[in-house]
Parts: structure tokens; C-alpha cells; sequence
């Protein structure tokens, strides 16, 4: 939509501007180098310094799967996994090895994506250390852009790995939506530019073809190249001016054009069906021009985005809560304002839902409806005030954090700046003028609804609906002329105004707490830095402070217990208890409740269960730490059952349930979880007929059991805080807690011993097969054996990634991952490999598997190691200022007494490949080894 809203008019009133055009402009962030040579070449250089000593750089194409024409469907996509198949100064593969040697990680920090009007490439987290390193990175930015070899058989090589993901991706929704994406873009390319393509083209276009795809729309006017970092910006600029002064743009070169969609005037109906859908999805769309990118220049435009966000915000909560009673029938639904489908032109107000059983027309006309009462009747000023406060809380919280913001934020925001125009300020600039705009009281709850009733319409005219629903024998579906009954309906029913169920008293009533506890004693631990109190109660409490972010306080407590000591008989309590008590209410609080008394509030506290042992858990920033605590008491001491939550909590489970074996890759993981596990019950995963011996009072009684124990609790608070005015809080909500009985967990079984094969067949909708192989053996728990377990499934990584993805072309992804885990009082090494394979080459792919392991335990490829060893302290050093990675190695070691992280950086140093080799061997011959394979049934 253009911005001529009655919110803008409104806001031109008060500005006195003649039109949104003349509004005052977005100011961009002061701190970019921005540019464009005379050749087109856009580029936009920062230095930001978090995480200190990396940067991250982009290349972002103006184009994507929409410039293909019908006979090259799929080649947009194939070129972006050509990138990494040899050019100019990168032949071969040796560009993957070469940032492997900075610590680059393929798949993670080294990767890119083709969607249907853009491709970009990325290169993240490169340390900055060396000055030639970084050059190194811009060259590759400049082979992509203009130095691709794409040779012949490098072409033929990738044709079976695009394969391998298309039949990666397939799923019953890739495939309806495959097939009833023309209806959804009628007259428009949008119909049928999908950006894996053909499979037809894949296998069979020339090579000539992708080479003139690349010339044609790869060219310094459609690129922008954006780096973010511990950079030199002058000497990047002048680098970025160099490399591409003699890159051309051919005279008559073919323009980058906009896709259209048209409007429609009839509304469309579609339906569709698939044997794998395990329920029906039911989806409403009511479509309107997207703001020009030329439109996005000034306030206005800011002022637009705020608005849709508010309605957003307040349109799902009700939605949520329309879960919650007991007619309702869906078990899940959210709308929101933004592109449609994936179209850059048009937008729209866009509604999903997932529908009970039999109950999709319901569905249908109960998301109409509740789209009609905001349009009819708009929201309560009780909505509108908890949704700006939530959304100036967001935004304050990351203006806080405005020093510590990441590189790959600001390269997000700069290339949606280069290819959509989207504003560029910088934060500050961002929150002061949000503060100012959203303060003015012309844009109150009044101009909201009314702008709402633009973006929601009541007629036919560009009105989509679509529903997805499961394929089965004597199963009656609705036909597009119910569909369109259905709206008619709704429309012509009279609503009523939405009811809010906000309590307005406090969440907890003060005059109510026990008498505060008090400090009894302090001691300070020099190697992880923190301090350590014990409460009068008993209470262990554990103060690190760190800077890490200005704007973070991540709480957790934990007791030894935890499901270990409870049986068979409370299975389904057991696999349960965590949601249930997500979805509970506090004192008379229900769920909803405590959520709309949180809105502005950044805090998060949840309880839970696991196998050793109770926790609880959050999150809060310095400005909300007391009502964060109130949480935190109330989770410990008046968890209260919701019972109109938690069956709707029970619907959805057993939607997602009752057809799951109907996707294979549901059915694969738990044979997975089965097989590793010996088929014992406390892992096996959840089924619909396990819902029925759920007890909401069982798991009550066993919440309040766990969490009896209070004193009995060590807590941990690591983050920004000021420990002045944190102490006293945690006297009085965590001092004033019973101190309980001491506990321990009972030991319970652990993995499978012995060799074990389960291989199977399956009928599939798309052939897929996947390998996934386990190796487990006990080891003594040290930060010596936590690095060899990680180094060598590094390792394995990277020898499959080459034998089975880049040689044999049989698999789009695979790796190992390995690591040291705890289980109660025993430790094991543990390595898995999953590979997802092509069919046809399964056989092979499981040699390989197999044949990768064996081959290291002889001999490993020092150079490997020593790419490991780089990528390993590089990301340790990253890992060291973040608060999470504290909270786990200070846990760890008040549990087992043993440091990870002092040795960590020696443990590195001193791996080789001797080692990894030994290792592997151990393991190897440990002969605890399951293998789990599905291939397609014929
Ligand atoms: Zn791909």
C-alpha cells in the first residue's frame, strides 16, 4: 500500500507536512561508509567492535529465481552452489579449504541463500587478526561476483547434490505448495519461480546456459558488498575501489524489472491434499500493494511499520486466548502484516491456523471472524497500552545493549537497506525518534484501529483463502464453494466486541511474603571469577558479573532429583510436566493473565524437569530484576493449575501426535531415540495413546514435591546486574523460601550396548533415505576427553563432507557431531553421523560411514587437525564473553567439581592427529555401535 493511510494523515496534521513525501527523512546511522562506483557497485563499510577481533562480510545480487526464464528454472539456485566450486583465485575447492584455515566454518559462517528476488553470500566471523585475511575474504567476494569458473564437470558434479536437496526439502507442504502456487499468483511469474527449480532443467541444461545466466544478471549494478567489523574502513574502501575498477556493465545489459501480482476482484479459493499431511492448515490472505521502496525514506514510514507491529502483537494474543476455550476449532493460529507469500510488490494481512480434526471450515470462519471483530470494533485501550509498552521495552532493551550489538545484526540491516531501501538509522537514532513518535498522543488506540481497518477488508477483492489438508481413503474434504459459503457467513453474522480479561491488582501481594532470609556467609571463586553466598535458608547463590551484554541477567536454580525418581507408571506426567507447567497459572492468576500482566516487562522464568535433576530458569534485564524475582517466587511456591490452558496444551499435542507417522522423517527419529536407548520407556518419544494417562493433578503433586526444597537449591545469576541492589532481592524472594530435605538422583539406564542394526523400509510420498550411526563408550569426565570428542567428530566432518557430498554426490548434507556426556554419576563419549542420502547411493553413503571412521583410526590428516584446532579457539574465545557459556562450565563444575573451561585452550594445543586417531580407535573397538537406516519401500 502507499503511505496515504489515516494514520499518516493524521501525523501530517501534526507536522504540518503538505504530504508523507515531504515528512521529515529517516536519518541513517552516521557510522557507515557508504558508496557506489561509477560502474554501480554499491558498498556499505562499519566498524563495530562486537565480538571484538571479527568481521562479517556480504555480497548481495539484486536478482534471484524470478529473472529465470521457464527453460531455466533452477539455475539461479545452481549458480550460488557453484560459488563454491572453483574461480579465479579460489580453483577447485580450495576456497573451503582456505577459510577452514581462518577458522571459517562451511555451513554455519561461510554459506548463502537464492530466493526468488535475491542471492547472498556471506562470510562470518573472520577473525581479524591478520590484515591479508581479510583482503583474502574480499577476493572472494569479488570471484563471486565476477570471477566464477563454472566448469563443466564441477557443473555435473552439483547436479546430484541440488537432487539430494530438493529431496531433502520435499515435505507434504513443499509439494501442495509446488503445485497450487500458479493458482496463488494468478497471471504473475510469482506462479512458478520457486527457487529449487525444475529437476528437469537441473539434470539436463548445457553448461553454457548457467554461464550466461551469470554474465547477464551478476554485474557491479546489481551487487552490494557489505562489511561489518573490526575493520580498517578506509583501507577496505579503497580495496573495494581497486578490486572492481575494471568490472563492466555491458552496454544494453537486461534490467532488473519488478514481478507484478495482479489484484484480484473475485476472491480465489484453492484446495489441495497430500497422503503425508498430518493435519489441515487453513490460511487467509488479504492482499495490498507493498510500500514502494522509494516510499520508505521518511518517518511516515516508520510511524507505518510501528502500527502493523502493534496490531500484530495484539491481533495474536487474541488469538491465543481464543485457543483456550473449548469450542474452539483450531489448536493454533497467528496472523501478521507482511509480504505475500514471497513477493516483493504486495503484501498482505495474513492469517494462519492449524484445524482440529474434521474441523477446517470451522477454522476457517473462526479467523475470519476474529479479523472482522478487530475491523468492526477495533482493540480495547487496555490492548493498545500493554503492546506499546511491550514494544518500547523491546526496543529500550536493545538500545541498552547498542554497544554489544553483533556484526551480523548490522549486516542484516544493510542489506535489507541495499536491496529492499529499508531505513538504516543507527540505534540511537532509531529509539529517540520512536520515543518521540510513539509519546505523541495522535497516534493513540483511536488512529491504530482505524489504520487497522485498512489493512483488514471484508470483501471479495483480493481476498485469498487456501486449505492443505491430509489425503485419506473415505475422508469427505470441503470443496472452494463451502469455502466461499463460509465467508459469506461470517460476514453476514452480528459480533460483539472483544472481552479482556487483564486483572489490574499486582501479581504478587507483598504483604504476603514470608520474613526475608539473610546472607551467612561469602566466598569468592578466583578462577571463574564469582562470588558465592549461602542464604540462611541454606540457599547457595552464585554472582558473576559480566559486561557481556549491557542488557542481560540469565537466572537458573537447580536441586538433584528431577524425573530419576519417579516410574513407568508416570510416564506421560514425566514427558509432560514441563509444558504443563508452562501453560499453568500463578496464584489466582491464569496463563493469559500472568502474560498481559508481563506485557513491557522483559522476563522470562519457566520450571523444569529433567532426568537428574528440578530447575527453574530465565531471563530479565537490569530495569525489570524485582518483578523478575516476584516470578521467580511465584514459580517456586504458587504454580496454580489453568485448566483451560493446558487442555488446549493437550488439543495441539494431540493434533501433532495422531498423524506423525505419516512424515517419515517423525517415524525416523524414533527409531532413532528407540534404538540408541534399548527401547527403554524413559526415552521412548511421545505417542497420542500415552495423552490419555496424563493426570493434570498428578503432575501438580509432583511439581510440589520438586520444588520443596527451596534451601536445597544452588542458583546462579550471571550477567549485568548491580550487585548492591540484587543482594537484598535475593534475601527476600529467594531467602524467605522453605529449606527443604536434600535430595539425590537414582540412577537410571543409559545408552544401548552392543552392536545394533535397524534397517527399514518405507512408502513415501518423495523417496528419501537417511544413515544415522552411533558410537558410545565410558570415559573419565575432563576437559581433556570433552575436546578429543568434539576435535574428532570435527574431523569426521569434514573427511564425509568430501567422500560422500563432494565426491560420490550422494548426500546434500552430512556430519558428525561428538561430544563428553554426563549422565548422573557416569560420563561417555558419544559420536553420531547423520546423513539424509540419495536413494540410489545409500549403499554407498553407509560404506562410507563406515569406512571414513576406520580409515581415521589409523591415520588422520594433520591438516584437518590443525583446521580444527584454529576453528576451536577461535570460537572459544568468542564463547568466553558469552553469559550462557559461564552459566553451563560454573554449573558444571559445581555439580562434578570439574573445571571445563581453565584447561580448555591447553586441551586444543595440545591435540594430534595421534591423539584423534587413538581416540577413534577406542571408540571403535568400545563395539557400542548403532546404526540406524530408512530407505524407500518399493
Ligand atoms: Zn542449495
Amino acid at each position: 500500500m502507499r503511505l496515504k493511510s489515516f494514520l499518516v494523515a493524521a501525523f501530517l496534521f501534526v507536522t504540518a507536512a503538505a504530504s508523507a513525501q515531504q515528512m521529515p527523512k529517516i536519518p541513517v546511522d552516521p557510522t557507515v561508509r557508504m558508496g557506489k562506483l561509477s560502474n554501480g557497485l554499491t558498498y556499505y563499510i562499519k566498524h563495530n567492535n562486537w565480538p571484538e577481533h571479527v568481521a562479517n562480510f556480504y555480497i548481495a545480487q539484486r536478482v534471484g529465481s524470478i529473472q529465470e526464464d521457464e527453460s531455466q528454472r533452477g539455475l539461479a539456485h545452481f549458480l550460488e552452489h557453484m560459488a563454491f566450486n572453483g574461480s579465479e583465485h579460489f580453483p577447485d575447492s580450495t576456497l573451503l579449504e582456505y577459510t577452514r584455515s581462518l577458522g571459517v566454518e562451511f555451513g554455519s559462517d561461510l554459506n548463502a541463500y537464492t530466493s526468488i528476488d535475491r542471492t547472498v553470500y556471506r562470510i562470518c566471523d573472520v577473525p581479524t587478526k591478520r590484515q591479508s585475511a581479510l583482503d583474502s575474504c574480499l577476493l572472494i567476494l569479488k570471484d563471486w561476483s565476477n570471477g566464477l569458473t563454472l566448469d563443466g564437470n564441477e557443473i555435473d558434479k552439483e547436479r546430484g547434490v541440488i537432487h539430494q536437496e530438493w529431496q531433502l526439502r520435499s515435505s507434504a507442504q513443499q509439494r501442495i505448495f509446488e503445485r497450487v502456487l500458479p493458482q496463488l499468483y494468478p497471471g504473475s511469474k510469482y506462479g512458478t519461480r520457486l527457487p529449487i527449480g525444475l529437476m528437469s532443467v537441473v539434470d539436463n541444461f548445457k553448461y553454457k546456459e548457467l554461464r550466461d545466466y551469470y554474465h547477464k544478471w551478476y554485474r557491479p549494478d546489481n551487487q552490494g558488498i557489505i562489511i561489518v567489523g573490526d575493520v580498517d574502513v578506509d583501507h577496505m574502501e579503497n580495496l573495494i575501489k581497486q578490486y572492481w575498477k575494471d568490472a563492466k556493465v555491458p552496454a544494453n545489459a537486461a534490467k532488473v524489472v519488478d514481478e507484478q501480482v495482479p489484484d484480484n476482484d473475485k476472491a480465489i479459493y484453492v484446495f489441495d491434499k497430500d497422503k503425508e499431511m498430518q493435519f489441515s492448515t487453513v490460511e487467509i490472505a488479504m492482499k495490498q500493494d507493498a510500500v514502494p521502496d522509494s516510499d520508505k525514506t521518511t518517518i511516515a514510514y516508520m510511524m507505518d511499520q510501528y502500527a502493523k507491529q502493534l496490531i500484530t502483537m495484539m491481533f495474536n494474543q487474541r488469538l491465543s486466548e481464543e485457543t483456550q476455550k473449548a469450542d474452539c476449532p483450531f489448536v493454533d493460529a497467528g496472523g501478521y502484516y507482511g509480504q505475500y507469500i514471497y513477493s516483493k510488490t504486495k503484501d498482505a494481512f495474513n492469517l494462519t491456523a492449524y484445524a482440529k480434526d474434521g474441523k477446517d471450515l470451522e477454522t476457517l470462519a473462526a479467523l475470519y471472524r476474529e479479523a472482522q471483530r478487530v475491523r468492526d470494533f477495533g482493540f480495547t485501550p487496555g490492548e493498545f497500552d500493554r503492546a506499546k509498552a511491550e514494544y518500547m521495552s523491546q526496543l529500550e532493551s536493545q538500545y541498552n545493549n547498542r554497544n554489544k550489538t553483533k556484526n551480523s545484526y548490522y549486516g542484516n540491516e544493510l542489506t535489507e537497506h541495499y536491496l529492499e531501501n529499508e531505513p538504516m538509522p543507527s540505534i540511537e537514532q532509531e529509539y529517540q525518534i520512536m520515543k518521540q513518535l510513539t509519546s505523541m498522543p495522535v497516534i493513540g488506540v483511536d488512529q491504530i484501529n482505524a489504520f487497522a481497518k485498512e489493512l483488514i477488508s471484508n470483501t471479495d477483492t483480493n481476498l485469498v483463502v487456501d486449505i492443505f489438508a491430509q489425503e485419506k481413503a473415505g475422508k469427505t474434504y470441503p470443496t472452494t464453494d463451502e469455502m466461499a459459503q463460509t465467508i459469506a457467513k461470517v460476514r453476514a453474522e452480528k459480533l460483539t466486541p472483544y472481552v479482556d480479561n487483564a486483572k489490574n491488582e499486582p501479581l504478587l501481594d507483598e504483604t504476603k511474603l514470608p520474613k526475608a532470609g539473610k546472607v551467612v556467609a561469602t566466598k569468592e571463586n578466583k578462577t571463574f571469577g564469582y562470588k558465592e553466598l549461602t542464604l540462611s535458608n541454606g540457599a547457595r547463590v552464585i554472582l558473576k558479573k559480566t559486561d557481556f551484554k549491557e542488557n542481560e541477567i540469565r537466572f537458573q536454580g537447580m536441586s538433584k532429583g528431577g524425573t530419576s525418581l519417579y516410574g513407568k507408571n508416570d510416564y506421560a506426567n514425566l514427558q509432560l510436566f514441563n509444558g504443563a507447567l508452562a501453560s499453568s497459572g500463578l496464584g489466582d492468576f491464569t496463563n493469559q493473565q500472568v502474560q498481559k500482566a508481563l506485557y513491557g516487562k522483559q522476563c522470562n522464568v519457566g520450571l523444569g524437569l529433567n532426568r537428574n535433576y528440578q530447575s527453574i530458569s530465565g531471563t530479565t534485564v537490569p530495569k525489570d530484576l524485582e518483578t523478575f524475582m516476584q516470578l521467580v517466587y511465584l514459580n517456586m511456591t504458587s504454580a496454580s493449575k489453568d485448566t483451560a490452558a493446558v487442555n488446549a496444551m493437550m488439543n495441539n499435542l494431540e493434533l501433532m501426535l495422531k498423524n506423525k507417522d505419516l512424515n517419515p522423517e517423525s517415524v525416523y527419529g524414533d527409531s532413532v531415540s528407540n534404538t540408541i536407548y534399548g527401547h527403554n520407556w524413559r526415552n521412548k518419544p511421545l505417542e497420542v495413546k500415552d495423552l490419555k494417562n496424563f493426570s493434570y493433578d498428578r503432575v501438580m503433586q509432583m511439581w510440589k514435591e520438586r520444588y520443596a526444597n527451596p534451601g536445597q537449591f544452588v542458583y546462579y545469576f550471571i550477567g549485568n546486574f548491580d550487585e548492591a541492589k540484587l543482594i537484598p532481592l535475593i534475601e527476600k524472594y529467594i531467602g524467605c523460601l522453605p529449606k527443604g530435605k536434600a535430595e539425590n538422583w537414582k540412577e537410571t539406564p543409559n545408552y544401548a550396548n552392543g552392536n545394533i542394526k535397524n534397517f527399514f523400509t518405507r512408502k513415501m510420498e518423495t523417496p528419501k533415505a537417511i544413515a544415522f550411526e552411533f558410537w558410545h563408550m565410558p570415559m573419565a569426565y575432563n576437559v581433556q576427553n570433552d575436546v578429543l570428542a568434539d576435535a574428532a567428530a570435527q574431523v569426521l566432518s569434514m573427511v564425509y563432507l568430501k567422500s560422500i557430498r563432494e565426491d560420490a554426490s550422494a548426500a546434500y548434507s552430512v556430519g558428525a557431531a561428538g561430544a563428553l556426556a554426563r549422565k548422573g554419576d557416569k560420563a561417555f563419549a558419544v559420536m553420531q553421523a547423520y546423513c539424509p542420502m540419495d536413494p540410489n547411493k545409500s549403499d554407498e553413503a553407509i560404506k562410507l560411514l563406515a569406512q571414513g571412521f576406520k580409515d581415521n583410526t589409523v591415520k588422520v590428516d594433520a591438516d584437518k587437525v590443525q583446521k580444527v584446532k584454529d576453528y576451536m579457539l577461535k570460537n572459544h574465545e568468542e564463547e568466553l564473553k558469552s553469559n550462557n557459556y559461564w552459566m553451563d562450565v560454573i554449573d558444571e563444575y559445581v555439580w562434578t567439581n570439574v573445571d571445563l573451561m581453565s584447561g580448555y585452550k591447553a586441551a586444543v594445543q595440545a591435540l594430534t592427529p595421534e591423539k584423534i586417531a587413538n581416540y577413534l580407535k577406542q571408540l571403535l573397538n568400545a563395539n557400542n555401535h548403532a546404526e540406524v537406516v530408512m530407505t524407500p519401500a518399493k
